[in-house]
């Protein structure tokens, strides 16, 4: 069952087209990440479902419900949507206990303990927002969002004020949250990390539109081309040349159906291995390291590659000569436009 669908969502200010030809399915129970770049409308597609905006053209269907569309218009509070939005907009003269209360009717006050017990803070009822950490918040902002039992959940960079230890712990909270819940979400997000790591699904955009949506595991491994492949990652991207069903390029030969003619080859740095060999055809010209894993950036015949090592590799420093081998997929993209 589909709890959300978008279909040709438009939405202009002015000459700007925030949103253009927007299409979203969020199945019942799975969490979507809307990804995209700052600017695309992320912020005003996750507005015109949850009400905030009226479309221009296209419609918003909620179970089976036209919330918005021609001749039809639910407003927010009656869509049944609940809200996470960056600052959590917590209420600062309540305790957590009223905050996540906030809006439900009397006989479904049990539900707030509940709640509380789900995001670990049932310890900390009697507490104000301002005596609580920001992970804590956040904590609350969700337990509220979800008090009334939304149909769908709607969460606007709800991470972005944590700093980045905290923010992952939250992370993992918040998804285990939402699946023990069985909630229906979506999440906005500019942050691949938060887009690979926490949806079932996610939804790539690109001014104003869907340009892919997959599993993350599908839109990082076979992104639909070089724009959103980048989006996700790290991404070294080879001209290449398609002939038969085969591409050329110029670390090997792979299978490919596209057009014959020029296009470009995917290959992430983790597919590349490089080697200390004072007669490589390559040079570090810079690393960056993370402890777990660094990223090399190699001059070759003119180029840049990046490759990625796991694990420590301090012989590898700017200046070494290496040998670069493919040791992983290399996948064929369209020409960029
Ligand atoms: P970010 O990740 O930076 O928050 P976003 O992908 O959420 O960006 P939106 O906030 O939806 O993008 O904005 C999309 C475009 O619409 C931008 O060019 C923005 O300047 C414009 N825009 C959004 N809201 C308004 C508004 N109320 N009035 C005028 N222009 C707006």
């Amino acid at each position: 069952m589909n709890v959300l669908e978008a279909r040709g969502l438009g939405k202009r200010f002015g000459s700007v087209r925030a949103v253009e030809g927007f299409d979203l399915v969020v199945r019942e129970g799975e969490t979507c990440a809307l990804l995209g770049p700052s600017g695309c409308g992320k912020t005003t597609a996750l507005r015109l479902v949850a009400g905030l905006e009226r479309p221009d053209e296209g419609l918003v269907r909620i179970r089976d419900r036209v919330v918005a569309g021609p001749g039809a218009w639910v407003p927010p509070e009656a869509r049944r949507v609940g809200l996470v939005f960056q600052d959590w907009a917590l209420f600062p003269h309540l305790d957590v206990r009223a905050n996540v209360a906030f809006g439900l009717d009397g006989d479904r006050r049990g539900r707030v303990e509940e709640l509380l017990e789900l995001v670990h803070l049932d310890g900390l009822a009697d507490r104000m927002p301002h005596e609580l950490s920001g992970g804590q918040q956040q904590r609350v902002a969700v337990a509220r969002a979800l008090a009334p039992q939304p149909d769908l959940l709607l969460l606007d960079e709800p991470f972005s004020n944590l700093d980045a230890q905290l923010r992952a712990a939250v992370r993992t909270e918040i998804r285990e949250l939402l699946r023990a819940t069985g909630t229906t979400a979506v999440l906005v997000t500019h942050d691949r990390e938060e887009a690979l790591s926490v949806p079932d699904r996610v939804a790539v955009m690109l001014e104003g539109r869907v340009v892919q949506v997959g599993t993350p595991f599908e839109v990082y491994a076979a992104p639909a081309d070089g724009r959103v492949a980048r989006l996700l990652g790290e991404a070294n991207l080879l001209p290449g040349r398609a002939r038969g069903g085969r591409v050329r390029f110029a670390l090997g030969e792979v299978e490919g159906s596209l057009p014959d003619g020029p296009c470009e080859v995917l290959v992430r740095p983790e597919a590349l291995r490089a080697t200390p060999d004072a007669d490589g055809e390559a040079r570090v010209d810079d690393v960056a390291f993370y402890g777990h894993d660094q990223l090399l950036r190699c001059a070759i015949d003119g180029a840049t590659l990046e490759v990625r090592l796991a694990g420590p590799h301090p012989e590898l420093g700017p200046g070494a000569r290496v040998r670069i081998e493919l040791v992983g997929p290399a996948v064929p993209l369209p020409a960029r436009a």
